[in-house]
């Protein structure tokens, strides 16, 4: 199969489809890649790593998306990316159609094989394709709030792990699924005191299995929310109420109430955010303050370690890539239910229910 590998043209997207690595393996399986030149130089996959694996580099996208047969990509492909795809053309990338009428007509009209990263599934139920860019902003956001606790930063003056004789931060963790977990896992092992909150009982038994009297767990209720947010010194939203949008489990009352020079750090902000308090920011900007109160809410944090979140993300893509590559995309569609689980959009056709749904369409 020939594989096409364009350059991401969103603002700010430094991640590529395949890693230099990914090529040599697509070439070792007689697959044939053409790179867009300069798509993974921002992170320091150059030309010549891809050479060297073995792809042919291209120019234009106009000529990838002529010769390819599956298009790989990161982000949802923007309007003159939709113009270039073909009938029978695959695409693999994140789509997330739901809120996006547009690009699920530009889609339909193309003909083109869309499969999304984020509907993919695995045998336990999961999405594998979403889960290690949570698990990237679930690392990240203790990175974050300790950035954001020193003074200079705007915050509380203190040092996460605090020091002998003086005590840790205070991190609560709102959420115990990926980024949650990452989270914990981050906060942790940097030394402070961890009080993780959740409404799965199960997953807080896991947690506590896992890791025993060194952090706390509790349900989510509204007081045992209120209670350890005002005396937290960091506070990390990681809900997620599958398909729909983050409940708001800290009231902006609860916020003004918060030690001054606290921080959030709301990383379900890409589905609202847990905050009322909280808005979208970005890389450039990355916080504002309310009531003394860091808000750090950027809604696409793994952009910030784009070379990370290209691996992270990549290992996970690769196995599919080469399934359809391979066999050939109705085949591979057809023998593997999760990747099926994927498909969006065939040929002109809404073939997953939540899209179509969601822009009262035809399913
Ligand atoms: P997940 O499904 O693995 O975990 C969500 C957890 O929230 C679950 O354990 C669930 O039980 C819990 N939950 C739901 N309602 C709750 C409530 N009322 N109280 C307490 N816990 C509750 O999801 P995830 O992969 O961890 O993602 C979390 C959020 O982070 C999502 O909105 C995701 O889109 C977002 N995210 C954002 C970025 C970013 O760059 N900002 C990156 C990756 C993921």
């Amino acid at each position: 199969m020939i594989v096409g590998v364009p350059k991401e043209v969103k603002n700010h997207e430094y991640r590529v489809g395949l890693t230099p690595d990914q090529v040599t393996e697509l070439r070792l399986w007689g697959h044939q890649v053409l790179v867009q030149k300069n798509a993974g130089e921002a992170i320091g996959f150059m030309d010549e790593h891809y050479v060297m694996a073995g792809a042919q580099m291209v120019d234009c996208p106009s000529d990838i998306f002529a010769e390819a047969e599956m298009i790989v990509k990161v982000k949802e492909p923007q309007p003159e990316e939709c113009k270039m795809l073909r009938s029978g053309q695959v695409l693999f990338t994140y789509l997330h159609l739901a809120p996006d009428l547009h690009q699920t007509q530009a889609l339909v009209q193309s003909n083109a094989i869309c499969i999304a990263y984020e509907t993919v599934t695995s045998a336990n139920g999961r999405l594998p394709l979403l889960a290690p860019m949570s698990e990237v902003a679930g690392r990240m956001s203790i990175q974050a709030a300790a950035h954001h606790l020193e003074k200079a930063n705007g915050g509380r003056a203190l040092l996460l792990a605090g020091v002998p004789g003086v005590p840790a931060a205070d991190v609560v963790i709102l959420g115990a699924g990926v980024v949650g977990s990452a989270a914990l896992q981050m906060a942790v092992g940097m030394g402070s005191r961890v009080t993780i909150i959740d409404k799965n009982l199960d997953r807080l038994r896991e947690l506590d299995a896992l890791y025993g009297n060194s952090i706390h767990t509790l349900y989510s209720s509204t007081a045992n929310i209120e209670r350890s947010v005002l005396s937290a010194d960091v506070v990390i939203g990681s809900v997620l109420v599958p398909g729909g949008a983050a409940p708001k489990l800290v009231t902006r009352k609860m916020v003004s109430a918060m030690k001054s020079g606290s921080v959030i750090v709301d990383v379900a902000i890409d589905q609202g955010g847990c905050f009322e308090t909280s808005h979208a920011t970005t890389h450039q900007e990355p916080t504002y303050q309310i009531d003394d109160v860091i808000h750090y809410c950027v809604a696409n944090m793994p952009g910030a370690v784009a070379r990370t979140s290209t691996m992270a993300l990549t290992n996970a893509t690769a196995p599919f890539v080469m399934q359809i590559a391979n066999k050939g995309a109705q085949q591979a569609l057809i023998e593997n239910p999760h990747l099926m689980n994927g498909l969006n959009v065939y040929q002109g056709h809404i073939t997953c229910k939540a899209v179509a749904c969601a822009h009262g369409l035809d399913y």
